[in-house]
């Protein structure tokens, strides 16, 4: 049996990483996203925020699970019993990056593999930080992430409303009320 774990931020998950975690759990036996309790990231959601929204995203696949943790991911895999640890590629930058952590990886645990599987063409440009950036600005996230996270992200933006930007909306709001006067005019 090949335990695999899928390790990320997931600030929040989005298509892209479904369509990794779909593709690692049709590969091997059990799927184990792990979702990192504390990265050297400035995070939307908290640990347990991102762990219900992954379960929830991965709640068809039946041979996945999800946890956090921390500390370092080869001790998570293993802790976790896992062979392999599964990272998605979406670019040159991705691949530089995962190979020298892969590695150092090897060297701190050369008996656990890595599987990288590159990312479908769709979702290329996708990231997590996109998803953040257009969902602050009030832009439809919808067709990158889950029903649920769509949810999680318009309800975190309507209580942390950036105070310039509501202005700025009420702004164009007016500007667009005097544009449709104008035109009823003419
Ligand atoms: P990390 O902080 O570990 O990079 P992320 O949540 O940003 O965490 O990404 C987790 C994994 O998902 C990484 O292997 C990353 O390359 C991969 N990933 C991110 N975006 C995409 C995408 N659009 N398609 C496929 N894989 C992706």
């Amino acid at each position: 049996m090949v335990r695999a774990l899928y390790p990320g931020t997931f600030d929040p998950l989005h298509n892209g990483h479904l369509d990794i975690a779909r593709r690692a759990a049709a590969i091997f036996d059990e799927l184990i996203v792990g979702v990192y309790h504390s990265p050297p990231k400035k995070l939307l959601f908290d640990t347990d925020e991102r762990v219900v929204l992954a379960q929830k995203a991965l709640a068809d696949l039946p041979n996945a699970s999800v946890v956090s943790f921390v500390g370092l991911t080869v001790e998570c895999a293993r802790d976790l019993d896992a062979q392999v640890i599964v990272r998605g590629l979406r670019n040159v930058a991705d691949y530089q990056f995962e190979s020298q952590i892969g590695l150092a990886n090897r060297h701190l645990a050369p008996e656990v593999e890595l599987c990288c599987l590159i990312c479908s063409t769709e979702y290329t440009y996708l990231s997590s930080t996109i998803v953040k950036e257009v969902a602050g600005l009030y832009g439809d996230v919808s067709q990158w992430v889950a029903p649920e996270v769509a949810a999680a992200l318009s309800e975190h933006f309507a209580v942390n409303r950036p105070p310039e930007l509501a202005a700025g909306q009420e702004k164009l709001q007016g500007i667009s009320k005097t544009r449709g006067k104008l035109s009823y005019r003419s």
